[in-house]
């Protein structure tokens, strides 16, 4: 009896399905906003059960669309939905949705790569960092053009505890295109090791759920779509600024099927290479001959933590850019030819 109640009010009242709802307020998808649409509500509700528990959570919904997934949300039992939408299209089919749910449910017309949304939730409802996290929960599926840079600006803000994150470790459930998924999660030595796989795994535990296969979308992506859970750690795996970290793992994966002293010396101006990259390796005991694929996070670490002590050592290090220097020998180059060939008779 008690668990009927319990269901019985996270239900919602007979609304159109999302399928009738985009022929009512024809909405089209938008090719260039790359708008591929879930009409399932079993795969829906799948997503959402990734999340973890929603009873009584507050949710941000990032790209809801025509609804399918706020209406999984909604039913999971979350109390506070705020849903942030950039196609003013899909607005009113929102509301009718939230008047489903009285009290339950925020709309904002914003895009949210710029959206703070941190503006949206109560301070009440924020723990430390190191205690378990918040009820706080951001779920999306996103058009991968903004699923990627979004979150490389929430790992920025895990390790800064800003934006959603000053609530603590706040999760995020996302999709990506597969390919990406399995480079967030992609283990040391493996093929799908990448950039993205260190960054995130320093930060978060990254678990890669499930695939949804492309036909599942309407209209269909020409891709398959992997879903990907986040946990922040609660201790960072390393301890260093969010942009040193970005430095040293984009140049260490600057030249992915080299040794990774290759790219790690491109840290360093010319005059000094040799000599920084190998106190950089020695200092930090990562093996010169492996490949950026190879290192693991606990050598990272060790990478940042010399690489720091070396910017604390050398001043200026820290702004160098080897483009830069190159770009000023190029220019330096053609100014030297220009003014021979004026020299000459
Ligand atoms: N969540 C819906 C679903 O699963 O059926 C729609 C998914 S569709 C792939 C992506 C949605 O994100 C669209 O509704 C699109 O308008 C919205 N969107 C795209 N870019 C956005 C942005 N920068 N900020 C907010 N919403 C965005």
């Amino acid at each position: 009896m008690a668990a009927t109640q319990k269901l019985a009010c996270f239900r919602l009242p007979p609304l159109p399905t999302i399928k009738e709802i985009i022929k009512l307020y024809n909405l089209r998808a938008e090719k260039q906003l790359s708008q591929n649409f879930l009409l399932d509500m079993r795969l829906t509700d799948k997503i959402v059960r990734q999340a973890g528990n929603l009873k009584d959570a507050h949710v941000c919904e990032v790209g809801p669309g025509p609804g399918g997934l706020t209406r999984s949300i909604l039913k999971a039992g979350a109390v506070d939905l705020l849903v942030v939408e950039k196609d003013i299209r899909f607005i009113p089919g929102l509301q009718l949705l939230s008047e489903a749910a009285p009290g339950r449910m925020k709309i904002v017309h914003e895009d949210i790569l710029t959206y703070r949304l941190e503006k949206g939730f109560p301070a009440h409802i924020a723990k430390t960092w190191e205690d378990a996290p918040p009820n706080l929960h951001v779920i999306g599926n996103l058009p991968f053009s903004v699923s990627t840079p979004l979150i490389i600006k929430w790992l920025e803000q895990i390790s800064n505890r800003t934006g959603c994150f000053m609530f603590g470790r706040t999760r995020l459930t996302l999709t990506f295109q597969k390919e990406v998924a399995e480079r967030l999660t992609a283990s040391t030595g493996g093929r799908q090791r990448s950039r993205l796989s260190v960054m995130a795994q320093y930060l978060c535990t990254v678990k890669n759920c499930f695939t949804i296969p492309g036909y599942a979308f309407v209209p269909k992506p020409n891709v398959d779509v992997g879903v990907v859970h986040f946990t922040p750690l609660a201790q960072p795996q390393i301890q260093q600024p969010f942009k040193l970290v970005e430095r040293i793992v984009k140049n260490a994966f600057q030249f992915r099927r080299k040794h990774c002293r290759r790219g790690l010396e491109m840290l360093f101006p010319e005059s000094q290479r040799q000599e920084l990259t190998e106190e950089l390796l020695r200092s930090a005991d990562v093996d010169p001959t492996l490949r950026p694929t190879e290192i693991s996070i606990s050598e990272f670490r060790a990478l940042a933590d010399a690489y720091s002590m070396l910017c604390k050592e050398n001043q200026g290090l820290i702004d160098y850019d080897f483009r830069e220097e190159l770009k000023f020998r190029h220019q330096a180059k053609r100014q030297l030819g220009s003014n021979c060939r004026g020299a000459s008779p």
